[in-house]
């Protein structure tokens, strides 16, 4: 029971930044960085002009959970935001980790290490003594919202629904769940659902900033008698109970919310679908930290795809990634502000 103690004392929302080093193009181009990390904080040193073209600089302080500067590894970074939650996860909470921030700043560079590292230690955990007896197993699945639909990344890109039950469990109709027993498979499905992002009709690999992928890890309890009915992988997995789960989702670039005046239809529609999906996060985030019994999860398909990690024993782990050159200063600034108003 000690343990459960410990555990429960897991911070329920965290909000951790993540400043990524000055890539080849803004190091040719000499630009500066315009970031500064300091423990837990962070100042922005903002590039402006006077009336009379004289420059200045206006410094913006922010302060988080933990600021991690460029020279954090993603080891690291695994160590500050997931690694405390996952022994939660044997106790019924519902996780979730989210990469925000413009594109370019880091996101999936972030999050495409983390479920690897989760799936390890979670196995770990299956074989441990205390649980080895509890029939329990991990499944993985991945897929993308992409203009508010869903779309199976390790299905070839299936067209998903989701569907509520009386319970308010949330069900996406015909998912594929993989076992995880290997965690080296683990790194094969990231790879494989990666792969299969959105790149719309121009093959353009930043459609992929458009969409959010989001990479489930859960830990289900079986049944002691196996149904001979039951055998092959999906209905095994549809049966049995749901202990705890994690999710990890790259969102979409937070500078597309903005694409709503483009002159392109479909790309506006894009732009106002992810600015409605990042806000209702956001709202949902502040209900959850206030202990509010509403949750306004049906704001966007995300937040309602999200519903049972709202509620009851959840942990939210939010990383903001952002670049450190002068260029992307108001998206930098966009991503803290957001990142304050959640924490
Ligand atoms: P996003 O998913 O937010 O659009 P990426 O994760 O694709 O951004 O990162 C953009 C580029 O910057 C990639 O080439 C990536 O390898 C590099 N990068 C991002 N974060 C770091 C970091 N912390 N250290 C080194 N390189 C990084
Ligand atoms: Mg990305």
């Amino acid at each position: 029971k000690e343990n459960s103690t410990k555990e429960n004392n897991v911070a329920k929302i965290k909000v951790v930044v993540r400043k990524r080093p000055l890539n080849k193009r803004e190091l040719a181009r000499k630009e500066d960085d315009i970031v500064t990390v300091y423990d837990n904080a962070l100042t922005v040193h903002e590039p402006k002009l006077k009336v009379d073209l004289t420059a200045y600089v206006e410094k913006h302080e922010f302060c988080f959970d933990a600021v991690l500067d460029e020279r954090v590894t993603n080891d690291e970074v695994y160590q500050v935001t997931v690694e405390p939650i996952i022994p939660t996860i044997f106790q019924r909470t519902k996780a979730t980790c989210f990469a925000y921030g413009q594109t370019g700043s880091g996101k999936t560079f972030t999050m495409q290490p983390l479920p690897l590292r989760a799936a390890g230690d979670l196995v770990r955990l299956l074989h441990q003594p205390v649980y080895r007896n509890q029939r329990f197993k991990l499944w993985l699945s991945f897929f993308e919202i992409y203009g508010g639909k869903l779309f199976d990344l390790l299905s070839e890109r299936k067209k998903l629904c989701m569907r509520e039950d009386g319970r308010q469990q949330v069900c996406i109709v015909g998912l594929q769940e993989f076992e995880v027993s290997d965690v080296q498979i683990v790194k094969e499905y990231i790879e494989r659902g990666n792969a299969s992002r959105s790149t719309g009709s121009t093959g353009a690999n930043e459609e992929s900033s458009r969409s959010h992928a989001i990479l489930q890890l859960v830990v289900k309890k079986h049944s002691e008698v196996k149904d001979s009915r039951r055998n092959n992988d999906l209905n095994e997995s549809k049966s049995a109970k749901v202990v705890g789960k994690i999710s990890f989702i790259d969102l979409a670039g937070s500078e597309r919310g903005a694409d709503t005046t483009d002159n392109d239809r479909q790309t506006r529609i894009e732009g106002a679908e992810i600015n409605k999906s990042l806000l209702a996060l956001k709202e949902c985030i502040r209900a959850l930290d206030n202990d509010q019994i509403h949750i306004p999860f049906r704001g966007s398909k995300l937040t309602e795809v999200l519903r049972d990690s709202f509620v009851g024993n959840s942990r939210t782990v939010m990383i903001s990634c952002i670049s450190p050159n002068a260029g992307s200063c108001e998206h930098t600034l966009n991503t803290l502000r957001y990142a304050d108003r959640v924490k």
